[in-house]
């Protein structure tokens, strides 16, 4: 089975002691590609030097094949100026950087005020347009603005994936409306808040599909046993597989052979 996790924080400092063996265990898990996200200035620069030194090391097959996004979380919106969009518009032109982003909408925790976070968010929908590259959105209790941007630009834009989507059904429709591809993380093994995605994994066509932890965050509660320090990591991605599949009535083997084939042609990796 080989598995693409399309979402990891892999720049996130709880990983920075154990780097090397956190990758070894997402390849015996199954996973042979993880999209390390970008979202911030620092983390971007951090996560395309991760890209870069496992192309130069690509045939060692121990560890799984590493690629970057560029991007300005909504969290940090606040921080959006005219360098950092110039320095994202040169990151895009990478081969490793594989789709503009994280970027979106996130209404739930307010970290920058809304019409700043509007106005990065259209300002890298933009970018994504120029580099002709896919854009790995956020949206969390902003859909309605979100969907109004996402709908004048989705014409123009190559490709667009709803990462970690925990919205409602209804809300699924829209995107798949608009031709995106959806993002299921371990949130889906949350029977207290996450029950509903069942039914949103069920209506997501196989072609609009795609797998991810958001690790070091929403360990899926299915785990057992559950590790002491509560960190995800992408080899725990096949939890969130099972749960999908389960979801579908279809074998994970299955839902794996799919989602891994969206990912590649999503953001155009090799195969
Ligand atoms: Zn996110």
């Amino acid at each position: 089975m080989s598995l693409i996790d399309i979402g990891a924080n892999l720049a996130h400092e709880s990983f920075a002691a154990d780097f090397d063996a956190v990758l070894s265990r997402a390849r015996t898990a199954g996973v042979d590609a993880i999209i390390v996200t970008g979202s911030c200035a620092a983390s971007n620069e951090q996560v395309l030097a991760f890209a870069q030194a496992s192309r130069a090391a690509s045939r060692s097959r121990d560890q799984p094949r590493l690629y970057a996004t560029a991007g300005l979380h909504p969290h940090h919106a606040a921080d959006w100026n005219d360098a950092l969009a110039a320095r994202i518009a040169t990151l895009a032109q990478a081969p490793e950087v594989v789709a503009l982003g994280e970027c979106g909408l996130d209404y739930f925790r307010d970290l920058s005020p809304r019409p700043e976070q509007r106005a990065a968010f259209i300002a890298q929908l933009e970018l994504a347009i120029a580099a002709n590259k896919p854009v790995f959105l956020h949206q969390r209790d902003a859909h309605a603005d979100f969907i109004a941007i996402l709908r004048d630009y989705r014409p123009h834009l190559r490709d667009a994936v709803v990462h970690c989507f925990t919205d409602t059904a209804a809300a699924c429709a829209d995107y798949l409306q608009l031709d995106c591809h959806i993002g299921i993380t371990g949130w889906i093994c949350d029977e207290r808040r996450g029950s509903h995605l069942n039914e949103v994994a069920r209506m997501i066509p196989a072609e609009r599909l795609l797998i991810e932890t958001d690790a070091p965050y929403l360990l899926p509660r299915t785990l057992r046993p559950k590790p002491k320090d509560r960190r995800n990591e992408p080899a725990y991605l096949p939890a969130v597989l099972e749960a999908i599949a389960t979801a579908r009535g279809e074998s994970p083997a299955q839902v794996a052979t799919s989602t891994t084939a969206n990912a590649r042609r999503v953001f155009a990796l090799p195969q």
